[in-house]
């Protein structure tokens, strides 16, 4: 038998839709980790999302710890995001033409996050990254990047070097259809290591334009940098007349109200910075800013060309801002209560069934590694069972709750997630951790 047929019994509505999407998408899906691979068995349609629950094609119910991998931080169909949606959408959802809430919504982001002076909105954050990049080069007028391995950043050619997330759940050393002389201009380093940092801009440092990486990384699992390490990166940089960019598309506006910067004294100043996930409300918005002299640079004020179609959209942006104001102080203390209460337990029924883990936490933002020790970088990462993880999660997916279906992906909470949708998945831990343990 096959290792899907299990699953498939479970969830037929699913296994037919994915034989559809099949004849007509590659893989049948329009997002690589999504197909399930590194875990086996039916990738399940979602029909529906309420608060911190999804429902699939066959009816069944999941309490959800993907939260569209990041975007749900108030939990699914949101009443007062519905609202804004609603109330934009019947005014018309694209003008082409500059509209109010792209400037309140810029507004907010400036206001929450210290280093930014000036936003450009984008609509996804391989866009902002990309964008970023480019403005790098601009602004410096030197070709090459730095990349730590095991970060994402998304699909942006440059930066398919050694990333994490699907490339890495997948194990692709690197994606085909990169051409080596764009690779080249990629330098990848192990994450939380200063003297490669060091040795790497004394032999090249005049010609980097860049570093860029995840604040604190969260697509090889959650990987926060070292003591020193984000210091290390500032200094480093500063010295060699190259840009610091952080990439908080994941962290920014769910680690705190700002981001990874912003959270418990992380305050260096990075000179740009990028922004996805929360700020879209489940929408396609995304963001890249920063010191108000770089991004002087973009067109139509500067010679960096930079645009987009739905860039702003009215839509997007009202979901957005409005899933910003309602981010207080109340939503993040209730994601770190959630966020401790799922991982302890976990880690408390893996233990109990003698399963090898370790559980790294970015503020709300977790994962478990199926491996004892520390994890720093991405060797540390890749050296996990992810066979065991694999029973763990379709045990987790019997019991009704939907993990991430990697090793390598952090799982997300929401505000949403009440005292019923924890208890059920604390109920489900044991059992999924025995079958761990195989
Ligand atoms: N940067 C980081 C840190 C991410 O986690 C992601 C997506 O997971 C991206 C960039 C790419 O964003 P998008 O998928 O919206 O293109």
């Amino acid at each position: 038998s096959t290792p899907t047929a299990p699953s498939d019994t479970d969830a037929p509505a699913s296994a037919a839709l994915l034989a559809r999407a099949r004849a007509v998408t590659p893989g049948g899906v329009n997002s690589p980790v999504r197909a399930f691979r590194s875990v086996g068995g039916t990738p399940r349609f979602m029909v529906r999302g309420a608060g911190p629950y999804l429902t699939d094609a066959d009816g069944t119910e999941y309490v959800d710890l993907v939260g569209s991998w990041g975007p749900m931080i108030l939990g699914h169909a949101h009443p007062a995001v519905l609202d804004a949606v609603y109330d934009a959408a019947s005014r018309g959802t694209s003008f082409g033409t500059p509209s109010e809430n792209e400037v309140a919504l810029a507004e907010e982001i400036v206001a929450r996050i210290g280093p930014v002076d000036q936003v450009r909105l984008v609509s996804s954050g391989t866009e902002a990254t990309m964008s970023a990049i480019r403005l790098a080069r601009g602004f410096t007028g030197r070709p090459l990047v730095v990349k730590f391995a095991g970060h994402y950043h998304g699909h942006v050619d440059s930066l398919l070097v050694a990333a994490g997330s699907g490339v890495a759940t997948l194990a692709l050393p690197d994606s085909a259809g990169v051409p080596a002389q764009m690779a080249a201009e990629t330098l990848v380093l192990p994450f939380n290591d200063v003297e490669a940092l060091e040795a790497v801009f004394a032999a090249r440092g005049d010609q980097i334009a860049c570093v860029i990486t995840e604040a604190a990384a969260g697509n090889m699992g959650v990987v926060t940098p070292q003591p020193g390490f984000t210091e290390a990166l500032r200094r480093v940089t500063a010295e060699h007349g190259a840009l610091l960019v952080t990439d908080e598309v994941m962290t920014g506006f769910r680690c705190s109200r700002a981001g990874w910067w912003g959270y418990e004294g992380v305050d260096v100043t990075p000179d740009l910075m990028t922004f996805g996930k929360v700020m879209g409300g489940g929408f396609p918005a995304a963001a890249f800013g920063g010191r108000a002299d770089v991004m002087a640079l973009l067109a139509p004020d500067g010679p960096v060309y930079q645009a987009g179609t739905l860039s702003g959209n009215p839509v997007a942006t009202a979901a957005g801002l409005t899933t910003l104001q309602h981010c207080d102080d109340a939503v993040y203390a209730r994601l770190d209560e959630v966020s401790r209460t799922i991982s302890a337990a976990a880690s408390s029924a893996l233990a109990a069934a003698g399963v090898p883990h370790r559980v790294q936490h970015a503020s709300s933002m977790f994962s478990v590694f199926f491996r004892e020790g520390e994890v720093r970088d991405y060797d540390d990462a890749r050296d996990q069972d992810t066979a065991a993880f694999g029973r763990f999660f379709h045990a987790m997916l019997s019991a009704g709750v939907y993990l991430p279906p990697s090793a390598f992906e952090c799982w997300f909470v929401s505000a949403a997630h009440d005292d019923a949708a924890v208890q059920r998945i604390l109920d489900a831990l044991p059992a999924a951790a025995a079958a761990a343990a195989g």
